[in-house]
């Protein structure tokens, strides 16, 4: 199946809604039934067939088939946003006395579902330096039921050997999900690579234009369908139809913006690295990265997210430099049209994250703007960078 028969014609019933080319949003709670024998049907294959939104939706299943073509598994699930999928994904592999292995450093609330809610529950974590595999191995307990990656990871995108941890999992009947978000499904297929679940914030690329919350999870019908009967239905965080419809009209130009992203980044990050106050680039198709070589055989592209470290050792002149952007908004997520800087400085006040990160440290996302705006917005960052110093100095 080509990527564009999925976005364009995938799941698209449109004898059943007056032949409109862009599919309707059911806005509905419920649904009806002509006969006790056929409510009794649906009833009973409440997984499959509209019954009650917190269930299935047309417009909510189309998505899902989409998204679970786009990373070649079987069936997906839908939810109100990424961290509702992360935690039905991760919570319905569990029970009491079981164990995780996830990457150090995953997406914050991913973290916190591990280290501290499930904790409460008698479930335990161990968080593991993923860049080499056999830290999956040390760490595994007889216990262990789930490997937690997430490659690239949040902030400093180091990679998972996706394959090898996959294979080392699948040795001891463990579980391997990981959050795909940062790659897109384009850019890398962890079904192929052995994976058994992957898991969207839909709210990023997918969506694309940073106005709806969603997530998804991929797998096997089985493994979906397991979800469905527990946590999805229990905990009810589904998307809305809204939104759904949202995040599929995002899709529809899912490949042009990642190729767009991806070629704007690759300009930017090359400024920024040959730039005297830039000390370190952390991107992973960048060729000096120390995991480029696997980044090559598991990803097609890096996608627009990056971080830098600046050659400062001053907080305010990281701050300086952050209050002079224009372009790049300063703001949290990414995915979007829009570009933007998180810097690692603003985390410091915040007790979720580990502090690990580098004060100097900032995540930039390239959105849809031209490359060249971009970096004359960095040249202005650089500028008032420098007048700080000088002042200070
Ligand atoms: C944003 C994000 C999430 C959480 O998704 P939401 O849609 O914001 O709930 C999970 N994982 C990664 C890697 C993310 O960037």
């Amino acid at each position: 199946m080509d990527i564009s028969y999925i976005l364009n014609e995938l799941g698209e019933d449109r004898t059943a809604y007056q032949q409109a080319v862009a599919p309707p949003i059911v806005q509905t709670s419920n649904f009806c039934f002509d006969s006790v024998a056929a409510m009794r049907h649906t009833l009973h294959h409440e997984s499959s067939l509209p019954f009650y939104t917190r269930g299935v939706n047309p417009t909510v299943e189309l998505l899902c088939q989409k998204v679970a073509a786009l990373e070649g598994t079987e069936a997906a699930l839908a939810f109100a946003s990424g961290s509702a999928a992360v935690a039905a994904a991760v919570m319905a592999q569990l029970r009491a006395g079981d164990h995780v292995v996830c990457v150090a450093k995953p997406y914050s609330w991913t973290a916190k579902l591990l280290s501290q809610l499930l904790a409460r529950f008698g479930v335990s974590s161990t968080f593991v330096d993923g860049r080499d595999p056999a830290h999956f191995e040390a760490a595994r307990q007889p216990t262990t039921r789930l490997f937690f990656l997430e490659s690239p990871n949040s902030f400093t995108f180091e990679l998972q050997d996706i394959r090898a941890v996959a294979a080392l999992a699948r040795a001891h009947g463990i579980l391997t999900l990981i959050d795909n978000s940062c790659a897109s499904p384009l850019l890398q297929q962890p079904i192929a690579l052995g994976a058994d679940l992957v898991i969207h914030s839909a709210t990023k690329y997918l969506g694309g234009h940073s106005d709806a919350v969603a997530g998804i999870v991929c797998g096997t019908r089985a493994m979906m369908e397991k979800i469905f009967a527990s946590e999805f239905m229990t905990l009810g965080g589904v998307v809305s139809p809204f939104n759904a419809w949202l995040v599929l009209r995002g899709l529809r130009t899912l490949p042009l913006r990642m190729e767009r992203v991806t070629r704007s980044t690759e300009q930017v990050v090359a400024y920024l690295k040959a730039h005297p106050l830039v000390r370190r680039v952390h991107y992973p198709f960048d060729e000096d990265h120390p995991q480029h070589a696997l980044a090559k055989t598991q990803m097609t592209g890096a996608g627009g997210q990056f971080s830098v470290e600046l050659d400062t050792d001053d907080l305010p002149a990281v701050e300086s430099f952050c209050n002079a952007l224009r372009r790049f908004l300063l703001a949290c997520s990414w995915g979007g049209h829009e570009s933007l800087i998180f810097p690692a400085c603003t985390l410091y006040n915040s007790a979720n994250y580990a502090t690990t990160l580098p004060f100097q440290l900032i995540r930039f996302y390239v959105g849809l703007d031209e490359p060249d705006a971009l970096i004359a917005d960095l040249e202005k960052g650089f500028a008032a960078l420098r007048t700080h110093a000088a002042v200070a100095s």
